[in-house]
């Protein structure tokens, strides 16, 4: 689903195959309305959440869902998988909004993952430049040394996304247990850096996605939408997230 805002009368002549100079018209005389309120600026800017009427016919009206599910072993993160179930199959069928999933988890990780139809929200929790912090425990084959956590505090080389990769916090919480904290999800990251150490991960489960944790009473295959709460938390995290970065 697309995050893009576009002009109110480019999306009305877009929607009804007619020319802009008669949406201005239609503006003119007070006949739009956007979220409740007359629309009469032919440059205002909709988005794919904003209610946009017509002489009571309404063209518009998504609303934006949030949806917590706590991944089980097995399942893949895509929308269709010729060999493994989706994480998709354990949401509830016909859906009414198509939803996209935000950072995927690999068919052997579990944990915490969000669907959502709002492309903006997504790309704000994803994007490496708001270092929205993920939370995993890992479980590993080998012991742990010291060495691991100024290696994965110092970031490694990717050769093939030709980057190293930005400081990553792990803890170490038992011989062979450690808490992950990345601000970024390169492909396998986790695996590949405790890879270095050819130190084969044997169980990854994200528990938190920046000030959401995954809550105890959700079993995996379970999912509910994020309550007001939950949701005003994230949102104020990212928002503090974008303008940091913007500072930069
Ligand atoms: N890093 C991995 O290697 N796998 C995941 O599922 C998440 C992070």
């Amino acid at each position: 689903m697309s995050s893009k805002y576009t002009r109110l009368d480019r999306f009305i002549s877009r929607h009804f195959k007619i020319n802009r100079k008669h949406v201005r018209l239609m503006l003119a005389k007070k006949r739009v309305s956007v979220d409740g309120e007359v629309a009469d600026n032919i440059d205002a800017l909709v988005g794919p959440f904003n209610v946009i009427v017509i002489d009571n016919h309404v063209l518009q009206e998504q609303r934006p869902v949030y949806i917590m599910l706590h991944k089980p072993l097995g399942f893949v993160s895509a929308n269709m998988d010729e060999k493994h179930p989706t994480v998709l199959d354990l949401i509830e069928q016909p859906h009414p909004v198509s939803l996209h999933i935000v950072g995927r988890l690999d068919l052997n990780s579990t944990g915490l993952l969000l669907l959502t139809n709002d492309g903006k929200w997504s790309k704000a929790l994803l994007s490496p430049q708001n270092k929205i912090t993920k939370c995993y425990t890992v479980d590993l084959k080998n012991e742990l040394t010291q060495q691991y956590i100024q290696a994965f505090a110092e970031g490694m080389y990717f050769s093939f996304e030709n980057i190293m990769t930005q400081p990553v916090i792990l803890t170490i919480t038992g011989k062979k247990q450690a808490q992950v904290l990345l601000k970024e999800g390169r492909y396998h990251q986790i695996k590949r850096m405790f890879g270095r150490f050819r130190n084969p991960v044997e169980s990854l489960h994200r528990s938190a996605v920046g000030n959401l944790h995954l809550p105890e009473e959700l079993k995996p295959g379970e999912y509910r939408q994020l309550t007001a709460v939950e949701l005003a938390d994230l949102n104020s995290l990212i928002t503090r997230a974008e303008k940091n970065s913007d500072n930069k």
